[in-house]
């Protein structure tokens, strides 16, 4: 692939240390370490078909739809134990910049095969796993748009179809692992992929699969990061895991400070009124309302992606405060 692509790290400081954050939720809902395997109700709906019943909650973080039994009683998971992973449904953003790797190609194979390997290793503790992935190693609507008379809208359904190219890549590293992953794209590319549908989305969620979600919001003038978001909220996923190609964030440009602290945990007002880069401004705000923490941690270091999907320490927190119900370091 020849086009090139503008490379924008982003510059992830505050200069106004603060380590204070709000935990506006609770996370206290109990799940088993493998839902699958501990299901307790023995169904007669249509609740095992792919694209079955809706286990979401409009409002919370949280349902108990997929333990309910076909006449509504609410089978009490309490009696099993809860599983030692502070998520049980993570969103992970991965950007098209980490892919490229050391730049040699677009996309490093080593890269997409460490990414499979750590998500393998997650989705056997049962955690659910659904990936955004970017498109900036191959195209950026923006760093594209007004040369040779190509639009913005234009630049960016070809930033779009970047991201279909990353993420069939993604999903066949993932398969040839034994990985089973669905690829749902925001516009339609049937013979290639999956449309998205949420509860389709969720339904391969539950039965372990990993979803994909590829062309990013189907709209010009959107993000990756504002897809993540969105697709995070929509399946109700708990935490959105920003990797980067930065350890977090911290309170000085740790490439002109050296001393440069990392920080633990911001707000989300913290965020938008510093007006940081740590994700675009419609991607914050979203998670902002409908209060899904974000964690920015580096995906080049062996082992974070694994620990951030298991709510391990690592990288910064927003929205939320590492607390006890964090996993404990391995
Ligand atoms: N894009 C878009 N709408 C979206 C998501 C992405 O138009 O909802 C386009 C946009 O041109 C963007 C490109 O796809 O520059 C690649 O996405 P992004 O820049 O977010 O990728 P990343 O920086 O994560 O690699």
């Amino acid at each position: 692939m020849a086009i090139s692509s503008s490379s924008s790290v982003p510059l992830l400081s505050l200069n106004t240390v603060s380590s204070s954050s709000s935990f506006p939720f609770s996370l206290s809902c109990v799940r088993p370490q493998s839902r699958r395997n501990q299901r307790l109700v023995v169904s007669c709906s249509s609740s095992e078909t792919d694209s079955g019943s809706d286990s979401l909650n409009g409002n919370g973080r949280h349902s108990q739809m997929s333990s309910m039994t076909p006449f509504g009683v609410t089978m009490n998971e309490a009696g099993l134990s809860r599983p030692p992973y502070k998520w049980r449904r993570v969103l992970l953003k991965v950007s098209g910049e980490a892919l490229a790797g050391d730049h040699t190609q677009n996309i490093d194979p080593k890269v997409t095969m460490e990414i499979a390997r750590e998500v393998a290793s997650v989705t056997r503790l049962g955690i659910e796993v659904a990936i955004v992935v970017g498109g900036g190693n191959i195209f950026r609507g923006a760093s594209w748009a007004g040369s040779s008379g190509l639009d913005r809208s234009s630049a960016d359904y070809i930033g779009m179809l970047a991201t279909v190219m990353n993420s069939i890549f993604l999903q066949a590293t993932m398969e040839s692992i034994g990985i089973p992953t669905r690829v749902q794209t925001a516009f339609r590319m049937s013979e290639v992929a999956e449309p998205y549908i949420r509860r389709r989305a969720v339904r391969h969620l539950e039965k372990g699969r990993v979803v994909i979600f590829a062309a990013g919001t189907g709209n010009p003038f959107f993000t990756t990061d504002t897809a993540a978001a969105l697709r995070g909220a929509e399946i109700n996923a708990e935490v959105v895991l920003k990797a980067t190609n930065v350890d977090g964030v911290y309170d000085e440009d740790p490439r002109c400070n050296p001393n440069a602290c990392l920080l633990d945990t911001l707000t989300y007002q913290e965020v938008t009124s510093k007006d940081l880069s740590v994700m675009d401004m419609t991607a914050i705000t979203l998670c902002q309302e409908n209060k899904i923490p974000v964690v920015v941690f580096n995906l080049n270091k062996p082992g974070n992606i694994s620990k951030a999907i298991k709510g391990e320490k690592v990288g910064t927190l927003i929205g939320a405060a590492w607390n006890s119900t964090v996993a404990p370091r391995t």
